[in-house]
């Protein structure tokens, strides 16, 4: 069975958007991510941090969804890395309110012994040299590296970022820090770009409006379902880096077609996502679930038309 490293923030969120609001609730990328890839046949384990305020009943989900977390070091005394966001009218655009990297700040990752031969390595939003140094730690060449970041990060850490992005294979990253990242408004100039800067595969996604897949001319588009109800946003993008991931190491394959097919399962995957607030919608998700509106992305897009 094939083994997929995730590494990124366990958190706490508090969220607004039109429909309500929550306190501190459990979120963070490495959160969405393992939630989404535990849909997948593999073996994953979480390398984070959270301070001892954060509930061991966030521990035991993480755990119940056969998630390895020996490699989310509990700071005694320390305060878990706490965001917060506000959604507009439109819930396309959002106010992040604020960023308390918190024991986040002196993070040192350790990778579990027995993931430091992990196949697939999925590089979720965190500190660049936190990434950097989880590459450093692998014992064997993954067959595939992916990097999430955001703007954060390229604000305040872009020498960090642009080095570590020269090591991996696939970056997704939405559409606003493609063109932050390249200083190109078109998304295939952006794209262009970024492949210079490393990665042989760009994704780009846009939200509502489904996700581009680059590699070198090559171009493959997943739509977004439209559905009746979204409710919240957050960890869309990281539940699809979950279940890009987790498809590509479930299927061992990570040549360009079976990406196509891994991008619609992260646009799946995220599509029930905003549904909810925070990772209730993926509490409760079923494989079967999952499964009906895999058909319904096939007939969103299936047409008949001779050439
Ligand atoms: P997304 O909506 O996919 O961009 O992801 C939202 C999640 O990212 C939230 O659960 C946050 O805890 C987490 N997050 C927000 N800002 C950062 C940051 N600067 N670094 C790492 N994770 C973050």
């Amino acid at each position: 069975m094939n083994k997929l490293l995730i590494v990124g923030t366990v958190a706490f969120d508090a969220i607004e958007t039109p429909f309500g609001k929550t306190d501190k609730i459990l979120g963070g990328a490495a959160t969405y991510i393992g939630l989404s890839a535990s849909f997948f046949n593999l073996q994953s384990a979480i390398v984070s941090v959270v301070g001892d305020d954060f509930p061991q009943e966030h521990l035991d989900l993480l755990t119940s969804k056969n998630i390895d977390i020996s490699g989310i070091e509990i700071v005694k005394g320390g305060k878990t890395f706490f965001w917060s966001g506000l959604y507009h009218n439109d819930l396309n655009s959002r106010d992040t309110l604020v960023t308390e990297l918190n024991v986040l700040a002196d993070f040192q990752p350790k990778v579990p012994q027995n993931f430091k031969d992990a196949d697939i390595v999925m590089l979720g939003n965190l500190h660049p040299l936190v990434q950097s140094s989880v590459l450093d730690q692998m014992e064997k060449k993954p067959k595939l590296v992916v990097l999430d970041t955001m703007n954060f990060w390229m604000d305040c850490a872009l020498p960090e970022l642009l080095e570590v992005i020269k090591r991996v294979d696939v970056i997704t990253i939405n559409d606003e820090e493609a063109r932050q990242l390249s200083g190109e408004y078109s998304l295939v100039k952006a794209a262009n770009k970024i492949q210079e800067l490393g990665p042989k595969y760009v994704v780009i996604k846009k939200g509502e409006h489904g996700a581009l897949l680059f590699h070198n001319r090559e171009v493959f588009f997943a739509p977004a379902l439209p559905l009746e109800d979204v409710f919240d946003p957050t960890g869309a993008g990281d539940t699809f880096a979950g279940g890009f991931s987790g498809f590509i190491a479930q299927s061992e394959n990570i040549s360009f077609g079976n990406m196509k097919n891994a991008i619609i399962y992260g646009s799946n995957l995220a599509s029930f996502c905003v549904e909810k607030f925070g990772t209730e919608r993926m509490q409760t998700l079923s494989k079967a679930e999952v499964a009906i509106r895999l058909q319904q992305f096939k007939s969103l897009t299936q047409f008949d038309i001779e050439i």
